[in-house]
């Protein structure tokens, strides 16, 4: 097929030029496969569905990406993380994220979101975590579970345990073959016993205050099953195949960007998935988007709508002005 035989030549292409072209050839296949589809633009799709105009409200939720160094290479990553990753926040730009939320703080902002890479592996993990503890916000560490097994890291469970920090945990299925197939050989092992350090800690038990979440996504081109049906399912088997107990299960659905776009050119069946998602348009989902009251802060500084435009360079543009980095700006908490 014509569109086959295009992803095959744009795959390649991707490969030769690296990372900055590739990000302007996804953009640019996607769009040749929008097209395609005929589907109306998403403005457009909103209003025929009665939701509500994607403007910004006032920020509630602080999402730093503060490296893409990772001790795992899952097949899926939106962020092409890796162990050769070296890309790291400093503590300037640590500092100056904490001295944004704190002035933040005192209005709508609730929660110091940190994600990665595997983000307990950067320098500044552990002070932003407490100086936001500090503050009052909520922290949640996007954490791969392997990361508790790395040297070095023997006392970051009860790091943060006694910080309170609330663990959103990726654990793509409840069988050692999806997970393995999808994060790499071993990494389901090591995930079922990072689970049992955190619940050792009391994270998933009920009345210990520490919340423990788990992320499904899905392993293929197909999108995630209903929520409160695939949670009945982790919950009992984790719990008789290992004695796990967790408090909720999130159910994500994989973006057709980097890794995954990659795998979607590779397999000639981008159309066909972009065709699915913008089936599937969900108008509940679109009321709830993060970025309506997330703003998010890559690795450099620079701040973005959510993680996804963060890896599609799609920086926040302020009215009158490009900059759009942390050192420029004298408040996250407006646009
Ligand atoms: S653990 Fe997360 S950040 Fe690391 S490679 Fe996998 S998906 Fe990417």
């Amino acid at each position: 097929m014509e569109a086959d035989e295009e992803g095959k030549k744009l795959a390649q292409q991707l490969l030769a030029r690296g990372q900055a072209a590739m990000t302007r050839e996804e953009r640019r296949a996607r769009q040749r496969s929008l097209d395609s589809l005929g589907c109306p633009s998403f403005p457009a799709l909103l209003q025929e569905n009665n939701v509500s105009p994607m403007v910004r409200g006032t920020a509630k939720i602080l999402q730093l990406n503060i490296g893409l160094y990772c001790n795992q290479a899952c097949g899926h990553c939106h962020v092409e993380s890796s162990p050769l990753r070296t890309e790291m926040m400093d503590r300037a730009t640590a500092e100056r994220c904490l001295h944004l939320a704190r002035e933040a703080s005192g209005g709508a902002l609730s929660t110091l979101d940190i994600t990665g890479g595997a983000p307990e592996l950067n320098s500044q993990f552990r002070y932003l975590v407490s100086g936001a503890r500090v503050m009052g916000l909520e922290v949640i560490d996007r954490c791969n579970l392997t990361v508790l097994l790395e040297p070095g890291q023997e006392d970051l469970v009860p790091f943060l345990a006694n910080e309170g920090v609330r663990i959103v945990a990726s654990l793509p299925c409840y069988t050692i073959e999806n997970v393995d197939e999808q994060r790499g050989r071993g990494v389901f092992e090591r995930s079922i016993q990072g689970l049992k350090m955190l619940n050792a800690a009391g994270y998933g038990k009920e009345g210990s205050g520490l919340i423990l979440d788990l992320v499904y996504n899905p392993n293929g081109i197909f999108l995630a099953p209903p929520q409160a049906k695939l949670q009945e399912a982790y919950k009992q088997e984790l719990q008789d195949l290992f004695g796990i107990s967790f408090n909720s299960l999130f159910c994500l659905n994989n973006m057709p960007i980097k890794r995954y776009a990659d795998y979607l050119l590779r397999q000639g069946k981008l159309g066909e998935y972009l065709e699915l998602l913008v089936n599937s348009f969900n108008p509940a989902a679109a009321e709830g988007v993060m970025c309506r009251d997330t703003v998010n802060v890559s690795w450099d500084g620079r701040v973005y709508d959510c993680d996804f435009n963060q890896q599609l360079e799609m920086g926040i543009r302020l009215p009158g002005k490009p900059a759009n980095s942390v050192a420029e700006r004298s408040t996250i908490a407006r646009q």
